[in-house]
């Protein structure tokens, strides 16, 4: 029996202070439901499969590949087995091209013959056929946060280099000087108990600053601009983030025009032949694509530019096959639903990235996150639980490239800032997973104070016993939640343990379906679904921040 009602009982004198309390007791939890849903989610869970067929055997799912539709197509099927209502795409964009990786090698061939670690860009431009070249180091840093500076220095960096890199095989970095040491080698981690409690303590607040974009000034300290950034307006820093971009797209331009054969690339999280890769450039239709660009793992980046330092001949072969699309194409986000009941036009939506980067099979990134909240919706289903309102599970794609799946699922069903359209008052929470494979520890309330007492009835009231501890008021970033909350709507990510997510799976190779934990996908969709009902039977929607 839920301890209110047994309080009740037990002072049925106390007639006013009952009333409110019986008011109040609709809010109650059901730990009847609490107890059949950590049954079904824990002791029948199909997570693990769900999870295996998104990544060993549709993965890597690249927005807009055949390899992504064939996911979403399998993802679709298997909801609809489940009797969930109203399962289908929802067409958006343009995206931009289509890019499936069909074979490639890179090979030092002078002066040995080795097979090297490495991983082409997406959207790189195929060779046609393999191409062996000489590598030339022409290195080449862009100054973070310092546009003005990065294209000062790469009109000298094109004054300096042109005419010499046609047919070459461009060594865009630096080689970093040390490579890791062993004792730094301790890749997964999980939040102890000091480290959730200073999340959950609020940092001193940071003064937004009023600003026009004309008058921006990024301090040249790194630390300082890092700051600067975090204290300007959302549609400055966006502005700021398409020039970027743009100016990245140009310095591409320059590879392009001087006939550069290739262009490799070492990176700061490569270590142990692991490597980490997005995309090359632009996969408009419109442009000309980036010159093939291959990500090296450091040992052997180095080890080229260490040929080169000490004047040796080297030779390299390159061969990319990858079917690039000739038109821009739409790309989908993949919806289902349980009906609710009483306040069925009202929607408590849950989401993950179905999308991935194409080296490993995009096991953590995020197969987990679309993994669960599948596991979420088959739970409630199976359950057969009756709720007021309708549950409606959302698969985004194009999260990679920018969030572009849930902004335009934001953008035509919710509206924008200022004009929400009738829809935008019906949603009443949007919670997202899409942290890698770790458990979930708590919740980040992205500034809405409001939200805390839901949180603390439904989320660490009862998986407490599960590690989940934490509400945080702090914001967290880089993915589809900030959609939502960008147009005023209440968007939650849950806290997740690390793992080895940011070391070693995030966009890289080895995000692969060994580097998932059952039990924590196992505990995820046992807390996700028991906070999912709750919202949907809550008296009232999620509070929503107070709008100035
Ligand atoms: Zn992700």
């Amino acid at each position: 029996m839920p301890a209110r009602r047994l309080f009740l009982a037990l002072a049925p004198a106390l007639t006013l202070a009952a009333f409110a309390l019986v008011v109040f007791a609709q809010e109650r939890t059901d730990y009847n439901l609490i107890h059949l849903i950590r049954e079904e989610a824990g002791e029948h869970s199909q997570v693990m499969d769900h999870l295996w067929f998104l990544s060993e055997r549709y993965g890597p799912r690249l927005t807009a590949s055949p390899e992504f539709d064939e996911a979403a197509g399998w993802a679709m099927e298997r909801m609809k087995s489940w009797g969930l209502a109203n399962v289908h795409a929802e067409s958006w964009g343009p995206f931009g091209r289509s890019w499936s990786l069909q074979h490639y090698a890179v090979e030092l061939i002078e002066p040995r013959y080795s097979l090297l670690d490495a991983v082409p860009l997406a959207w790189s431009a195929p060779t046609g056929k393999a191409v062996t070249a000489e590598p030339v180091m022409a290195p080449f840093a862009a100054t973070p946060n310092n546009q003005v500076k990065t294209e000062e220095d790469f009109e000298k960096y094109k004054r300096e280099w042109h005419g010499k890199l046609r047919g070459k095989i461009v060594l865009y970095n630096r080689p970093r000087a040390n490579a890791d040491t062993a004792e730094e080698k301790s890749y997964f981690s999980r939040y102890t108990d000091a480290e959730l409690a200073s999340l959950a303590k609020t940092p001193d607040p940071t003064p937004k600053i009023d600003i026009r974009l004309e008058d921006v000034k990024i301090p040249e300290d790194p630390q300082d601009a890092q700051r600067y950034m975090a204290s300007l307006p959302p549609d400055i820093r966006e502005v700021l983030a398409d020039r970027n971009r743009e100016a990245g797209e140009k310095r591409d331009r320059f590879f392009v025009d001087e006939g550069a054969a290739a262009i490799f690339m070492e990176d700061n999280r490569s270590h142990d032949g692991m490597v980490f890769a997005e995309a090359a450039g632009t996969r408009k239709a419109a442009d000309r694509l980036s010159v093939p660009k291959f990500r090296i793992t450091e040992e052997h980046y180095n080890r080229i530019a260490r040929l080169l330092e000490k004047n040796q001949p080297v030779k390299l072969r390159i061969d990319l096959d990858a079917a690039v699309g000739a038109r821009d194409l739409n790309a989908r986000n993949i919806v289902a639903e349980i009906p609710g009941g009483a306040k069925k036009d009202e929607i408590v939506a849950i989401g993950a990235h179905f999308d991935s980067w194409h080296g490993g099979t995009g096991a953590t990134d995020n197969a987990s996150g679309s993994a669960v909240m599948m596991e979420v919706m088959r739970v409630l289903s199976r359950l057969q639980v009756k709720m007021d309102r309708t549950v409606r599970i959302i698969l985004w794609s194009g999260e990679e490239q920018g969030l572009l799946g849930s902004k335009a699922y934001v953008k035509e069903h919710f509206g924008v800032p200022g004009k929400p359209t009738a829809e935008h008052a019906k949603l009443a929470a949007y919670f997202n997973l899409d942290n890698g494979s770790g458990r979930i520890r708590g919740v980040y309330l992205q500034g809405n104070d409001a939200a805390r007492p839901f949180f603390e009835r439904a989320l660490t009231g009862p998986f407490r016993d599960l590690g989940v501890t934490t509400i945080s008021l702090r914001n967290t970033g880089g993915t589809d939640h900030l959609s939502f909350d960008d147009v005023g709507l209440p968007g939650f990510q849950f806290i997740q343990d690390p793992l080895d997510y940011s070391a070693v799976t995030h966009h890289s190779t080895m995000d692969t379906y060994d580097h998932v934990v059952q039990a924590d996908l196992i505990e995820a969709s046992i807390v996700i679904a028991g906070v999912v009902v709750q919202e949907a039977d809550a008296p009232e929607m999620m509070p929503r921040k107070h709008q100035q």
